[in-house]
């Protein structure tokens, strides 16, 4: 473990340590191998209805305050969501990757964080978030994971073409 950042342990596998992508990262306490459930995203299990409205008020606070309103909330099937915003649940520093090593899975009620290749000691942990590509606002979020694949924005990756159309227009117009 590095001695030069305050650590925190969190499971056998895990521990909190400050992060290079942003803010708090989560990373391998030992090697972690292909397919390892991980460490779980704990949070209150809540209705469709109350997930899409919590997530519409944070997005307004972010429309206020950038710095303000992130959004901790995931689906779990069509009736249920976890919001994620709770002390206890260090998943949700996983920080997002257009490279990722870790994905989420649903398991029951709960969601888990599984590793998608082998993870070396001290590497960062990191999944794909999921977000959609907004034309409205395509810039909301910037992605500093260094991948060599980053795509610049945290966009899911099944939507990155639609944004990289979008940045190619952009250079176009600005010949
Ligand atoms: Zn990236």
């Amino acid at each position: 473990m590095k001695a030069e950042h305050k650590t925190y342990e969190i499971n056998e596998y895990v521990y909190l340590c400050e992060s290079k992508i942003h803010n708090k990262g989560v990373f391998a306490l030992r090697p972690i191998s292909k397919g390892t459930k991980i460490i779980e995203y704990k949070g209150e299990l809540i209705s469709k209805e109350e997930g899409t409205k919590r997530e519409e008020e944070s997005i307004k606070l972010s429309k206020k305050d950038p710095s303000k309103g992130a959004t901790y909330i995931m689906e779990v099937d069509e009736e249920h969501d976890i919001d994620g915003d709770i002390e206890e649940n260090y998943s949700k520093y996983i920080n997002h990757s257009c490279e990722p090593n870790c994905e989420f899975e649903v398991k029951g009620k709960q969601i888990w964080v599984y590793a998608l290749k082998s993870i070396k000691p001290d590497e960062e942990l990191s999944c794909d978030y999921g977000f959609d590509f907004d034309p409205e606002n395509p810039f909301q979020h910037p992605c500093l994971c260094g991948s060599k694949k980053c795509v610049g924005y945290i966009v899911q990756k099944e939507q990155r073409g639609k944004l990289i159309e979008h940045l190619t227009k952009i250079k176009l117009l600005k010949k």
